[in-house]
């Protein structure tokens, strides 16, 4: 009898309990569309209990979520160009929420649950896939004619729901960076020799083993990454071009930035990293050896690239710096990480929003990375052919003065004057010379 008390008593308990826990609340909604995902992203106020399952015919996917509150609107989402006919949700009990996606076409459905922060509370993220024959080789054949194009992989850092970090003014880095990358990659495909692909095409997050996929998908050459990132002080300024480092990073700032930037899977909601990413011994000395073949060149093309910022922008250090990217451990394609500026900095800020400065930072990589090609031409590529004919012309770097590049191309400055109707000795940086024929 006592026992029985005991376990009415604690029924009772539960009860009263149950009635005390308050629901959780989806206090917003998001959705990103990339080229192969659409992403919906339910912002939450603590971690919710939850079940998905499919249906056919036609296809849905359902999401039922207890004892959960929802104070946010479907309504606002943007379907187009989604797979999602629409949103459908309802109560299917006095708390717990059901949200049913109409589809259009069948999909490939992956739902998981983040855990809060530094930039989001918690998150519970429906990924549907489109399943469609993968067009990614849609560049192998330029790429595998003789004469082909050197493919540049430009890679804007964060996107969708990692917004990167911010500036003055709601300015913030996946914008800009997003500017400086479409920019950089007109210029590339504006010249015969090159082609640019980017990796992320519009606002949404990759997970920074999938920016490398892509890179290698598109049988890229080489790898860009772009940002512009904050630190603590305001007063930080400049702009630093980036190597990996496979053992430590040669500055505080390098090894600071490099651990604010690998976080960014985490905010963008990549699924966690598993223990089975980590190679084992063999894969990792061989990993090494590509890897010091690739670091080599990315450390030559960071110098070039380095040089061509240096009249344009205040350089955070004179010299290629090195960190543990992520984002650049491809073991088999040269990579470089730009930060393009802090913007943390007000006045970089303002610089970094300027589409004329955007476009000046975009020529300067351009002809940093064609310096660098023009001088290590790959076998088999246009440039290479066409190398003798390009290298009549001379873009000017800072630093350089007529009489210098009459003596690089064993003519006189007269003959420089006379051949570009130059008026006086002034040249100006990025300013092209043409050299003329001995
Ligand atoms: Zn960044």
């Amino acid at each position: 009898m006592f026992l029985m008390l005991r376990f009415l008593t604690a029924c009772l308990m539960m009860l009263i309990f149950s009635d005390f826990v308050e629901a959780s609340k989806i206090e917003g909604l998001r959705l990103y569309r990339s080229p192969d995902r659409t992403r919906i992203v339910l912002d939450l106020n603590q971690p919710v209990r939850y079940q998905t399952f499919t249906l056919e015919d036609p296809s849905r996917v359902v999401i039922d979520i207890s004892n959960v509150k929802l104070n946010a609107g479907f309504e606002a989402l943007d379907l187009s160009d989604t797979p999602i006919d629409r949103i459908r949700t309802g109560m299917r009990d006095r708390t717990s929420l059901r949200i049913v996606f109409d589809l259009t076409k069948q999909v490939s459905s992956k739902v998981f649950s983040l855990q809060s922060n530094e930039r989001y509370g918690n998150r519970l993220v429906v990924d549907l896939y489109d399943i469609k024959k993968r067009t990614s080789k849609r560049l192998a054949g330029i790429i595998q004619q003789v004469n082909r194009k050197i493919v540049i992989a430009i890679d804007a850092g964060h996107g969708g729901e990692d917004p990167g970090a911010l500036g003055p003014g709601r300015i913030r880095e996946k914008v800009i960076v997003l500017q400086i990358a479409k920019r950089l990659k007109k210029l590339f495909d504006d010249d015969s020799d090159f082609i640019g692909v980017l990796i992320r095409e519009g606002d949404y997050y990759l997970a920074h083993r999938r920016r490398t996929e892509i890179a290698h998908n598109s049988l890229a050459d080489f790898f860009i990454s772009i940002h512009a990132d904050a630190f603590s002080s305001p007063a930080a300024y400049g702009a630093s071009v980036y190597a990996l480092s496979t053992k430590g990073a040669t500055s505080e700032a390098a090894r600071y930035l490099a651990s604010k930037e690998n976080r960014a899977d985490l905010i963008g909601g990549a699924v966690s990293l598993s223990l089975g990413d980590k190679p084992d011994a063999l894969a990792e000395v061989l990993l090494d050896l590509s890897m010091t073949a690739t670091l080599s060149s990315s450390l030559a093309a960071g110098e070039y690239v380095l040089k061509n910022i240096d009249g344009l922008a205040r350089l955070h250090k004179k010299r290629v710096e090195q960190a543990g990217f992520l984002v650049l451990k491809s073991p088999d394609i040269p990579s470089l990480l730009i930060e393009a500026g802090f913007i943390s900095n007000p006045r970089e800020a303002k610089l970094l929003s300027d589409t004329t400065y955007q476009q000046n930072m975009a020529e300067a990589i351009y002809r940093g990375m064609v310096q660098y090609y023009l001088d290590h031409p790959p076998p088999g590529s246009a440039l290479a052919v066409n190398k003798a004919e390009r290298l009549k012309t001379y873009i000017v770097l800072k630093g350089d003065t007529l009489s210098q590049i009459a003596q690089k191309y064993k003519t006189s400055v007269d003959n420089l004057l006379r051949y570009n109707n130059l008026s006086s000795n002034q040249i100006r940086v990025g300013q092209r010379i043409s050299v003329p024929p001995r």
